[in-house]
């Protein structure tokens, strides 16, 4: 039996009524467990009010704000289903997940109006709510309904098999798909993270990427909240803010991805007191181990690493900062309660469970655990495809080494072929992130006439000085890459395009530099 995320959340209050809970730095606004649980009853009282019912979609298109926080608990106590929406979305994609989704309310923010108004006439039977004081005529303010309802908190029978989010991945591999989770799941991955973080109530931790992305949500607000921490919100990542913020809120802890991380080790880091950070945590794509070691030199701060992905609630492995450099590059190892196996790709369909790959030999990585998901949202077809008996088929590609450490190479889709051999083009990004005047790169396959395909580099320098001919040198003069993973072509760029989780849209990359098509 396990408790709901709602059961887990008083039961935080119970046991720190008085410590502080959540912070909203941006708009200076701080509440204790106690007062917080007050605002979440309110808010799951007016959500009732309005006519939400268990099993009820409310979708959140906000960025980090105590609303959306809030909400979280809101649905957790009366059974709806949250649905929080990539705040980067245009009008057509929000109206893409809305029509498969399907919620009752939709609860956003005045900085994203733009892209809601045009949404109103097109859904006529969705609540719209604004968190803003000066909400157009169709919505409804939020705060007012707040204000108005009731402070006594929920009665709605539910238990844990109940769905508790869905969550639309970002699509890099296709239309985006709902991702259903019971609240079992989410409890789960709660429990996942708090071992693996271990998790202090004195820990104080800082959202400052993505709220609407399970690796922040899941991975570490909830088990934050569960643990009874302190939970610092910042609107929106910005590199400058957040070393402010680190010293100002004392943070112990913080996710960002990888990119996040980059940012900050651009900055004047001297200007900064980060001590107080006892590890920073980073998952969601690979990051160089070179960076990884640049912020332990330059910052004092330790990182460990997370691998998983939105199916599994997201995290499944960790690597922890005191095997960083004894393993630089790995994912770490399967957490307590998940399950991972390198297989050997199915050609077409899912790979065989049972066709077990020797360590250091790379196959298709999959995964199981209590955190998976209950399937694709109206998508049984697309759950079938990826959960072929009980294990969740990641489409990435990866190796074990022999102590059991799990090294992911790349996702399939951008594995490159060149004169019949495998490249992984993380492999080739790790060398040139090594290079002082590279800020970012990301390395793709061409159709090449003799080879097949061949390696193409596409770069963003942190200085103008740097040219093709001296990155070519570097390749060359390196040991780490055999010849023909040297990329043949180098494309400098201003910036590269990222989703908001951190990935770089590699298809974006393929569209505009080469004449690979999209995948
Ligand atoms: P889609 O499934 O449509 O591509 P998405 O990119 O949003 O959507 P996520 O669930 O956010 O999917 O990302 C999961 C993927 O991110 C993993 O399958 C893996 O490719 C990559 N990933 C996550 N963590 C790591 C990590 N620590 N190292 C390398 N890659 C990682």
């Amino acid at each position: 039996m396990y408790p709901t995320i709602g059961r887990l959340f008083e039961q935080t209050v119970s046991k720190y009524p008085n410590k502080e809970a959540l912070v909203d730095v941006s708009r200076n606004r701080r509440w204790t467990y106690g007062e917080w649980n007050q605002y979440v009853n309110r808010t799951a009282q007016a959500f009732l009010a309005a006519g939400v019912k268990k099993g009820d979609v409310v979708s959140v298109f906000m960025y980090n704000t105590s609303e959306f926080a809030t909400v979280y608990f809101a649905c957790a106590k009366i059974g709806a289903v949250i649905n929080p929406i990539n705040f980067r979305l245009k009008s057509g994609e929000v109206s893409y997940i809305l029509n498969d989704s399907k919620p009752v309310l939709f609860i956003y923010e005045k900085d994203l109006e733009q892209q809601v108004k045009v949404l109103f006439d097109e859904f006529p039977l969705v609540s719209f709510w604004s968190v803003s004081d000066e909400a157009p005529e169709r919505a409804v303010r939020f705060h007012d309904r707040v204000q108005e309802a009731q402070g006594s908190p929920p009665h709605v029978e539910m238990d844990e098999n109940d769905l508790y989010a869905i969550m639309y991945t970002s699509g890099t591999t296709g239309q985006p798909k709902g991702v259903m989770h019971r609240h079992r799941d989410m409890v789960e991955q709660s429990l996942t993270c708090m071992q693996a973080l271990q998790l202090r109530p004195s820990d104080r931790g800082l959202a400052a990427a993505p709220m609407f992305h399970c690796a922040e949500l899941h991975c570490a607000f909830l088990p934050r909240v569960h643990n009874g921490c302190t939970t610092v919100i910042m609107h929106h990542f910005d590199a400058k803010k957040v070393l402010q913020t680190i010293q100002d809120e004392k943070i112990s802890v913080m996710f960002a991805a990888p990119t996040m991380w980059n940012m900050m080790l651009q900055e004047e880091l001297s200007q900064y007191e980060t001590s107080s950070m006892r590890f920073g945590l980073y998952g969601g794509a690979s990051m160089a181990p070179v960076l990884v070691r640049a912020l332990g030199e330059k910052l004092g701060i330790q990182l460990v690493q997370a691998y998983g992905m939105t199916e599994m609630g997201p995290a499944i492995a960790f690597l922890f900062e005191d095997e960083q450099e004894a393993k630089a590059g790995s994912a770490g190892k399967a957490c307590f309660n998940h399950e991972i196996r390198v297989v050997r790709p199915g050609t077409k369909g899912p790979s065989d469970p049972e066709d077990i790959l020797p360590p250091g030999e790379a196959g298709e990585i999959i995964v199981r655990g209590p955190s998976m998901m209950k399937g694709y949202y109206n998508r049984n077809d697309a759950t079938e495809q990826a959960v072929h008996k009980g294990w969740y088929h990641s489409g990435d590609i990866g190796y074990m080494d022999e102590e059991g450490y799990l090294f992911v190479s790349d996702r399939m889709d951008d594995m490159i072929i060149s004169g019949g051999e495998n490249i992984y083009p993380r492999e080739v990004e790790d060398l040139l992130y090594e290079h002082d005047g590279v800020l970012d790169v990301a390395v793709l396959g061409e159709p090449d006439e003799k080879w097949g395909e061949r390696v193409t580099a596409i770069v963003v320098r942190k200085t103008g000085e740097l040219s093709e001919e001296n990155l070519d040198a570097f390749c060359k003069n390196s040991q780490k890459l055999a010849d023909y993973k040297r990329p043949r072509r180098f494309v400098f760029v201003d910036e590269m395009p990222r989703n908001a989780s951190g990935k770089i849209q590699k298809f974006l990359l393929r569209e505009k530099y080469t004449n690979i098509p999209a995948q």
